[in-house]
């Protein structure tokens, strides 16, 4: 089975306004994925809006946040329910500046219900760091259940090789992400001993399930996900093409 384990909806500042979870899913399941992940940063808030359209389409979900911590490295969270979701949002939320986001800078950050209305606009500015480290946040995924991915490896910025060096050998990550362009066989061999994920980190409807990672057939669970990672039973599609990255 297929899976997008990296996307953004429109509360994510960065992303495009037309990332609502219905069209979200809309696009997943049109491109055959038996699963996808929400994961805007810093906030799970979109979730209770997902699950609801992944219920009614029959497509798996779990429920995340990329988490920007400390060191600026973007960390993936994922979890089975939304309840955890939002008990990890809250920790991130409580260790966040309290600066009050600014759309016209930043973009805006809509809560939106499963169809469509917009329920509040986020105030915090989630794209901003919180003051936590890639250990500790690691520490309170587990702690809540979920799975813990070093999200885009193969980044110039905002990733564990980019701002520390390398894996923390005390992180406690399951698997490691490589973005849409990155070649597998060179990540593969700098991050020995993870399994490795590609989703596509979309920030516009296009992007959507453009690449993926597969499992054999599973439940679509953090559980399955796990043992899969453990296994090293993870298989990556192949990345975009040089230019055909949007
Ligand atoms: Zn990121
Ligand atoms: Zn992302």
């Amino acid at each position: 089975m297929k899976f997008d384990l990296h996307i953004h909806s429109c509360l994510s500042p960065c992303a495009s306004l037309e990332m609502a979870p219905s069209e979200i899913v809309a696009r997943a399941a049109a491109a055959g994925m038996s699963g996808i992940a929400l994961t805007d940063h810093n906030s799970s808030r979109n979730c209770p809006a997902i699950a609801e359209c992944a219920r009614r389409a029959g497509i798996g979900c779990l429920y995340g946040l990329e988490v920007c911590t400390a060191e600026e490295v973007h960390v993936l969270t994922l979890f089975d329910t939304t309840e955890q979701a939002a008990a990890m949002t809250d920790w991130v939320y409580a260790a966040m500046i309290k600066r009050v986001n600014d759309p016209e800078a930043f973009g805006d950050q809509p809560v939106v219900t499963w169809d469509n209305d917009i329920v509040e606009l986020e105030w915090r500015i989630l794209g901003s760091a919180a003051r936590k480290t890639v250990q500790e946040t690691g520490a309170k995924c587990r702690e809540l259940g979920g799975l813990f991915v070093a999200a885009h490896v193969d980044r110039p910025a905002f990733s564990v090789f980019s701002q520390l060096g390398g894996i923390p050998p005390d992180a406690g990550f399951d698997a490691i992400e490589i973005s849409r362009t990155g070649g597998e066989d060179e990540w593969r061999a700098k991050t020995e001993g993870f399994a490795a994920t590609r989703s596509s980190d979309a920030h516009n409807l296009d992007d959507v399930a453009l690449v993926w990672t597969e499992i054999p057939d599973a439940p679509f669970t953090v559980a399955s996900l796990r043992a899969a990672f453990a296994a090293r039973a993870t298989a990556v599609s192949p990345p975009l093409r040089f230019g055909a990255a949007r």
